[in-house]
């Protein structure tokens, strides 16, 4: 019978990606409930010296592909090894983060392993001996719980939906290596080029104030001063998709459906109308406060605190206020 819940492990610079320990996180609290181990399965070029670090996070069990073909990511290359992976640990579900890499992977292993995925979940749960799924729908407005009829469960895990553990180095576990018998010709997908996008200052994904601005900005220029109470509050820069349409911002920082999924502690959404394709990217934020001078816009109804005025003079003062509590 399956055993245990699996985490497919990213990298970011050498070490675990953050958003790799917030779903440990999470597969530790559901395989407690389940009283089920937790795997980790590692995948890369020179990366066995990660495992300590990934069980110091939660795992029980890692399984390690070293291969040097596995350097760079490919779907061919990863989907083949997570395969012979998952056929020896026979986990019973399969987390990963909702990041590039889990993106692409996790249907296309759900495929092969003749199951189905969940993506961008906030949560995962045990009841009654099964993993269930819990996401966003209708925009973000409401959350569905889904349960699964095939086996394993695969979901992808949205970034700061999950607290990680606190590292434990005291913590043990067991490290087994697998041959995935990779070959060279059946990785049909090659990385002819990475251009890594130049990003000054904390990124959105990690951002504990994010200070987004709209339409309703009006100008390139206009952007300034939401720049500014980034700075002073240690924050950073998002937009709407009308924002970057008009080129006042790069489209790396797009935040919706079709940009990036953040989680701050405290959003500022500045002449922003709140559509549902915007809102699916910031619902997660703990605190909402919406600036716009329409009293209508429905923004304010995902927001906790509103302020309708023209955001030029709201800013300033809000600005201010905040230079001199930081102080
Ligand atoms: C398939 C699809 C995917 C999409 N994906 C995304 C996505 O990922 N992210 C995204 O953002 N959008 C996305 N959109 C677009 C989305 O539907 C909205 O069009 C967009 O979010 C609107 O951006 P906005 O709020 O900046 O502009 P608007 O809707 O035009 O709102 C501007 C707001 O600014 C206010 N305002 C104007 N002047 C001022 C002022 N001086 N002071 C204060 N307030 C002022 C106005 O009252 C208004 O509420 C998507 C759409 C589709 C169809």
């Amino acid at each position: 019978m399956a055993n245990g819940i699996m985490v497919v492990a990213e990298t970011s610079g050498g070490s675990v990606a953050p958003i790799t320990t917030e779903v440990l996180g999470a597969a530790r609290r559901v395989a407690d409930q389940m009283g089920q181990p937790v795997q980790a399965a590692l995948l890369g070029s020179g990366v066995e010296g990660l495992a300590k670090d990934l069980i110091a996070h939660g795992a029980d069990q890692v399984y390690v592909v070293d291969d040097p073909l596995l350097e760079k990511y490919s779907n061919d290359g990863y989907t083949a090894a997570m395969q012979k992976v998952v056929a020896q640990a026979d986990p019973a579900a399969v987390l990963g983060g909702q990041t590039d890499v889990g993106r692409d992977l996790i249907p296309r292993l759900a495929f092969r392993l003749g199951s189905t995925a969940a993506m961008d979940c906030l949560n995962v749960m045990a009841q009654d001996g099964k993993v269930m799924v819990e996401r966003p729908c209708y925009g973000g407005n409401a959350r569905a719980i889904h349960s699964f009829n095939t086996s394993p469960v695969l979901a992808t895990i949205r970034s700061k939906a999950q607290d990680p553990l606190p590292r434990d180095d005291s913590r043990q576990g067991q490290v087994t290596k697998v041959d995935a018998g990779l070959d060279a010709s059946a990785i049909r997908d090659k990385i002819v080029a990475h251009e890594e996008v130049a990003e000054e200052g904390i990124r959105l994904e990690d951002a504990e104030v994010i200070v987004a601005g709209g339409r309703g900005i009006g100008s390139a220029e206009g952007f300034a001063i939401l720049e500014e109470l980034a700075k002073v509050l240690g924050g950073a820069v998002g937009a709407t998709r009308a924002a970057c349409d008009n080129g006042w911002r790069p489209v790396s920082e797009q935040i919706g459906l079709t940009g990036k999924i953040v989680g701050p502690t405290l959003y500022f959404a500045v002449g922003i109308s709140g559509a549902s394709q915007h809102m699916a990217g910031c619902s997660g934020a703990k605190t909402i406060v919406a600036i716009n001078k329409d009293p209508e816009a429905i923004v304010f109804k995902s927001s906790r605190f509103g302020i309708v005025d023209d955001y030029k003079k709201v800013m300033p003062a809000l600005l201010e206020a905040c230079k001199k509590l930081k102080a």
